[in-house]
């Protein structure tokens, strides 16, 4: 493993794009950036093994922005030379919004396309042309077979989170998308995991690549202990309340998904006698200065926080975190956690699951390709939620499964399981 590039300086990203980085706040590259960067500026092919968290998007986004800003070529009308492809439009829109921070001080043009909005913003946005597509494959296609978007000067291809692209059935997609590249382009493809469907397509697009793989051991998802509370939604703020009745939950960070959430979560926290305080983009910058000094120091035992607001919070020793709603997007689940287990550390991750976050309880175990450890007793199920096969999967240690589906197919319809929602205080103390 290259240990060289300790630091971003060391890498020669164009000046502009280090001014960016001080600006984030990066001063170290990870691992997966330290190895990718140099290859790609160089110009290789690159297949990159490494999940959401390790920083994968700077590792591809810095060096192209760098070989974009150093040779600017014409994109043409409705064209782009840089061709980012996501699974879903969330990605989509965090690798846009990562590309639009690095680049901020280069003047590159850049457009985003994803299904489930109108048509027309994203037809004039690509009207001159850009410098940097991000898109999900089924609108992209749509977009170019009216011709709105043409790809024959594309010079650098990133296909993010291919695993993801081929179990969402983007496959046929992508492939149609990619037969109407130049043949002579760099391409990266990056993969949480390597089917064998994975490894052909990989096979297919890149060009001798490099390989970079920031093995799952390392990374500190494998080391946080990750448990699921089935419970009714109007039952979440007692079982925090009860869990937090336990004092090896010393550092606490509570994730909601709202700030409304985080200030009504504090609030009831306090009335439990817990001290508590909420940060999200409400709070004054001195309050949340105040707030994270608190936290930092251990004066402050518990952290409401949202998504965003998150971002900021660097604290070693986190012994908890706890997803009071489950986010939407199963990446910020494993951001979340990822505030805990820092720096060899162990850690906890505790989600309270009501019946209505199921879905987004399953995407999460898909993404991380791992079950949660559910604790207590279970609730009665909706008809038609799968969610009785997942858990009774749920209850048997974790199983690697390379092809990222579920096992099991149809699921008995109807409640079943009737026990109401009860604590464990055995397991919660272990
Ligand atoms: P990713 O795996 O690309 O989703 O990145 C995970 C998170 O790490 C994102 O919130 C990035 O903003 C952040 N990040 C990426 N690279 C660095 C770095 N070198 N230093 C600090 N934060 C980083």
């Amino acid at each position: 493993m290259t240990t060289t590039h300790s630091t971003f300086a060391t890498l020669g990203l164009a000046e502009p794009i280090a001014r960016a980085l001080s600006a984030e706040n990066y001063t170290t590259p990870t691992p997966i950036q330290a190895q990718a960067i140099p290859l790609v500026m160089e110009g290789r092919d690159l297949l990159g093994i490494a999940q959401t968290g390790t920083g994968k998007t700077a590792a591809f986004a810095l060096p192209i922005l760098h070989r974009l800003a150093a040779n600017r070529a014409a994109p043409g009308q409705r064209g782009a030379r840089a061709l980012v492809l996501a699974p879903t439009r969330e990605l989509a829109i965090q690798i846009a919004e990562s590309f639009r921070a690095y680049g901020r001080h280069l003047g590159l043009r850049q457009a985003i396309v994803f299904g489930g909005v109108g048509h027309r913003p994203q037809i004039d946005a690509m009207a001159r042309g850009v410098d940097i597509l991000v898109a999900t494959p089924g609108r992209l296609l749509d977009l170019m077979n009216q011709g709105y978007v043409r790809l024959e000067r594309v010079s650098h291809l990133v296909l993010d989170e291919a695993d993801r692209m081929l179990d969402m059935g983007f496959i046929r997609d992508v492939r149609k998308i990619v037969a109407t590249l130049p043949k002579a382009r760099q391409s990266l493809l990056f993969s949480a995991t390597m089917p064998t469907d994975v490894a052909r397509l990989a096979a297919d697009l890149l060009n001798a690549p490099a390989r970079v793989e920031v093995t799952p051991a390392s990374t500190p998802i494998e080391r946080i202990d990750q448990r699921v509370y089935h419970v009714e939604a109007s039952r979440k703020r007692d079982l925090l309340a009860g869990l937090l009745a336990d004092r090896a939950m010393a550092r606490v960070i509570v994730f909601t998904r709202t700030k409304h959430g985080a200030d009504r979560v504090t609030r009831q926290l306090e009335q439990s006698g817990i001290d508590a305080a909420a940060i999200h983009g409400n709070k004054s910058q001195n309050q949340r200065q105040r707030t994270l000094a608190g936290f930092h120091s251990g004066q402050l035992r518990v952290l409401v926080a949202t998504d965003i607001a998150s971002r900021g919070i660097d604290v070693d020793d986190v012994t908890h975190v706890v997803n009071f709603d489950l986010p939407h997007e199963p990446e910020s689940y494993v951001h979340r956690i990822g505030r805990t287990a820092r720096a060899g550390a162990t850690g906890v991750a505790i989600s309270l699951c009501d019946p209505s976050e199921r879905g987004s309880l399953r995407a999460i175990e898909r993404l991380t390709r791992r079950k949660l450890t559910v604790i207590g007793e279970e609730l009665p199920m909706p008809a038609n939620d799968q969610a009785a096969d997942e858990r009774d999967q749920a209850q048997r240690p974790f199983k690697h499964r390379g092809d990222g589906r579920r096992p099991g197919g149809d699921t008995p319809k109807g409640p079943r399981n009737r026990g109401r929602f009860r604590f464990d205080r055995g397991r919660r103390a272990a």
